[in-house]
């Protein structure tokens, strides 16, 4: 068989996208594609908060590989990644290993813990689908069990969240949703559960607008939240955290670190050069000194060229990844010219539970509020609709037309 085999390992948004349009962009005669993912599902990473909260059915936010990609036309392979051998062009399976011509790796990030003492072994990562239903399960076990030991200290119903970024601050949001209907579920007093963010910079949400900023702080605090600006996390224990120069432990039931992430550990262990946990990719997507592997999403940096910095790491971009990649994969086979790729900055808007959210839009204009929430449902929705049209849209879609 001299048919090439272009392996896609991860089916997160960058990869789903890669393999969609790469089944558009080649005929079967032309490439055999595998996908290679841990799980039978893809997941909606930009939702796990959600998913962490309690506040989405998690089966909205779990989407069956095989209902969006043909199993007659792509290989699917559901095993975990352990190795790429580069030289050998092999990728180690935890149950077997597959050769390719073409590579794209795809695999996400993995918690960046800074080597804060503790964190690794006492807090939860809002990192995969199933961490997040544990933490989720977690939250509620911690009411019930209170209402059931009414001896139980009171910081158990306390929720501690390390990192005042998107993910911290997103989570807060729909916390301070979730938590007054654990309470009237649990038939326990609202003050008592306290929900706490700890940020170790001046202020949460470092790279937004600061009119932006204020807003989220004000809507999270209104709502019950506490926020800890400018308060270094020195430990986490089983406790809590402990904070400040005082070393003041602040005790909790649910501890949730979201202050970092990193690329996918998979990279460092293959022997690529890693800045930071990921790899610096070329303008066309590929790994410096391979023809061959092509490193998207969160496993990359691609390089701005305007102000020389990487742009940050987003489904949004995620998704521009991959029609470039499928493009260039094409430009291969054809002995064509491989295109450099180019971000379209849609804007950024953060969610701060069902009703609310902040960010900006395109064109530079900030929302607030219920159209902000309104315009978030529309990202989401939108993605929902390239990756599997209408038909997927009604089934897992956030704006309900009935
Ligand atoms: P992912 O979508 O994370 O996919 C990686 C896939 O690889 C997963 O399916 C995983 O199961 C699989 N995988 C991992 N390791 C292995 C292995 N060893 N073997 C096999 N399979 C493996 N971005 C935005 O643009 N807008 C937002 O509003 C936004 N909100 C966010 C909210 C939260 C709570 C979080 C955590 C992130 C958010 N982001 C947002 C960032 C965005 O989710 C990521 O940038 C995006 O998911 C990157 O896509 P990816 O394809 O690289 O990885």
């Amino acid at each position: 068989n001299t048919t090439p085999r272009i392996v896609v390992l991860g089916a997160g948004y960058a990869g789903m996208m890669t393999t969609k349009k790469l089944m558009k962009y080649l005929s079967p005669e032309e490439a055999e594609i595998v996908l290679v993912n841990k799980h039978n599902y893809h997941y909606q990473t930009t939702w796990l908060h959600e998913v962490a909260a309690g506040t989405i059915n998690q089966n909205q936010v779990r989407i069956m590989i095989r209902d969006i990609i043909s199993p007659n036309r792509v290989r699917l392979i559901y095993d975990t990644v352990e190795e790429i051998v580069t030289d050998e062009k092999i990728v180690k399976l935890e149950n077997s290993e597959i050769p390719y011509d073409y590579l794209v790796i795809s695999l996400g990030f993995e918690t960046n813990t800074f080597g804060i003492k503790g964190m690794d072994e006492h807090a939860f990562f809002i990192e995969s689908f199933d961490q997040c239903q544990l933490i989720r399960e977690h939250i509620e076990y911690q009411f019930a069990n209170y209402k059931n030991h009414p001896e139980a200290d009171e910081s158990s119903l306390t929720i501690l969240v390390g990192g005042g970024g998107f993910t911290g601050i997103e989570f807060i949001g729909e916390l301070v949703e979730r938590i007054p209907n654990l309470c009237r579920k649990y038939d326990i007093e609202r003050k008592k559960a306290k929900i706490i963010n700890v940020e170790a910079a001046p202020s949460i949400l470092p790279s937004f607008d600061p009119d932006l900023v204020q807003y989220a702080k004000k809507s999270l605090q209104d709502r019950g939240a506490e926020i800890m600006e400018g308060t270094r996390i020195q430990e986490c224990t089983e406790e809590g955290f402990i904070v400040g120069d005082n070393n003041e432990l602040i005790k909790a039931g649910t501890i949730v670190w979201t202050g970092g992430v990193t690329g996918n550990s998979v990279l460092g262990k293959s022997g690529f050069e890693l800045t930071k946990g990921k790899v610096t990719v070329n303008g066309d997507l590929r790994a410096p000194g391979y023809e061959n592997v092509f490193i998207l999403g969160d496993c990359a940096w691609v390089m701005n060229k305007e102000d020389n910095r990487p742009y940050p790491p987003t489904a949004q971009a995620a998704m521009q990844h991959a029609i470039t990649c499928a493009k260039n994969i094409r430009a291969l086979l054809h002995n064509g010219t491989l295109e450099e790729f180019t971000f379209h900055d849609k804007g950024t808007v953060a969610s701060l539970g069902v009703t609310d959210g902040m960010g900006t839009v395109f064109n530079g204009k900030k929302l607030y509020g219920k159209t902000a929430a309104a315009m978030k449902k529309v990202v989401d929705d939108r993605y929902l609709f390239l990756l599997g049209g209408p038909h997927l849209l009604l089934k897992k879609g956030k704006i309900r037309p009935f």
